[in-house]
């Protein structure tokens, strides 16, 4: 399959990483909108969120978890933001779930 995160996931591409366990990896963006960013991706291959299934729900909720997390141990105590963009009108461009984590500056409402 032609997809950029599971060429990630696989190792097939490199990746600054910075935590994998066997259903997620976490490593960061490779053009960083905040001084801390990166992305929490599934190993399983889910094209959107539209495409998440009712067995998804436990690794929709350990994905959310490591977020937190990772967030915590990259000094994002103050606060942080997570942003999951499903499909291309709301700005998705890797057809593989991920969440964003962006944090250490202050964030915007709305967002753009
Ligand atoms: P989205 O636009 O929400 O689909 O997010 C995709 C994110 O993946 C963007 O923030 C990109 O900067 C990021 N990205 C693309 N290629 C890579 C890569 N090889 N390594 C790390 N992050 C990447």
């Amino acid at each position: 399959m032609d997809c950029l995160f599971c060429k990630i996931v696989a190792g097939e591409i490199p990746s600054r990483k910075l935590y994998e366990d066997e259903h997620v990896i976490a490593f960061y963006d490779i053009a960083p909108q905040a001084p801390v960013h990166f992305l929490v991706v599934p190993r399983k291959h889910i094209a959107t969120l539209d495409d998440l299934q009712e067995e998804d729900k436990p690794l929709a909720g350990h994905i959310l978890y490591t977020a937190q997390r990772l967030a915590r141990e990259q000094g994002c105590e103050e606060g942080f933001r997570v942003v999951m963009n499903c499909r291309e009108p709301a700005g998705q461009s890797v057809f593989h779930i991920h969440m964003h984590v962006l944090g250490q500056r202050r964030m915007a409402w709305p967002p753009g």
